[in-house]
């Protein structure tokens, strides 16, 4: 399938001596896999211009500009060097009440500015105990897809439990590639041929231990790391285990 995306997702940490850290290690990447570091956006601009690597933001206003004291803009974070953004990540969605709808808002503006959304989906501990998975995920999709298929083509996904979140519990690599090919199928109500080719990514405590596994399986084009993204050296392994 696609050449795998192996994503970084800082969340509210690292330093300017860790842009350096990264990014030296990731010289001696090659060039078969796609990496992605989405840090705090006040690090974006200190990252050299690198072929390498890109640079995402892991959130965006829902408007354009304005009068929107504190928030950040698509095109602010586009000129500030990033390409991709993350949106609709759980930890959004839960600790700053994200709906679906704000999602699918900031999802438009990202596409609108030229950057490349990674829309975050995924059941909670409760709701796949209660077996609601794929209603849960159909949901988080259709919110978006449904009303505008023509933004798949230019997405990525990333299918993150909440319960294999931060938990060093990680989704088996049985479990994910069930969960990928039902959203592969979901996608392709909306646009086919983009879901075929949509870069299905897998988060939730990947590792070096246990990438491996995961990026065998059919339906997983890479991963969005949270901790393990922090350590330089974990990091380029886990970007050199993806081919
Ligand atoms: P962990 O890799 O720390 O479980 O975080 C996953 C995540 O939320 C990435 O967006």
């Amino acid at each position: 399938s696609a050449k795998k995306l192996i994503a970084a997702n800082w969340k509210m940490n690292g330093s300017r001596a860790l842009v350096e850290a990264v990014s030296q290690q990731l010289t001696s990447i090659n060039a078969t896999v796609d990496v992605l570091i989405c840090p705090p956006a006040t690090l974006l601009a200190h990252f050299p211009v690198s072929e390498h690597f890109s640079l995402g933001a892991q959130n965006i206003s829902e408007h354009q500009q304005g009068a929107y004291t504190g928030e950040l803009s698509a095109g602010l974070l586009l000129e500030a060097g990033a390409s991709f953004v993350l949106l609709g990540h759980s930890e959004r969605r839960q600790y700053y009440a994200e709906t679906d709808a704000l999602v699918c808002a900031k999802l438009q503006q990202a596409v609108a500015a030229g950057l490349t959304p990674v829309l975050c989906i995924g059941e909670t501990l409760a709701e796949r105990q209660q077996e609601n998975t794929q209603q849960v995920i159909a949901k988080q999709l259709a919110a978006v897809y449904a009303s505008h298929p023509e933004l798949l083509v230019k997405s990525v996904i990333a299918y993150e439990p909440v319960w294999a979140i931060g938990t060093g519990e990680s989704a088996t690599p049985e479990q994910a590639q069930a969960t990928h090919a039902f959203i592969r199928a979901q996608l392709a109500l909306y646009d086919s041929a983009a879901a075929a080719k949509v870069r299905i990514l897998y988060g939730g405590s990947v590792n070096a231990a246990n990438c491996q596994a995961l990026f065998a399986q059919a339906d997983i084009d890479g991963a969005l790391v949270g901790g393990a993204s922090l350590k330089p050296d974990e990091f380029m392994q886990i970007c050199q285990s993806a081919k």
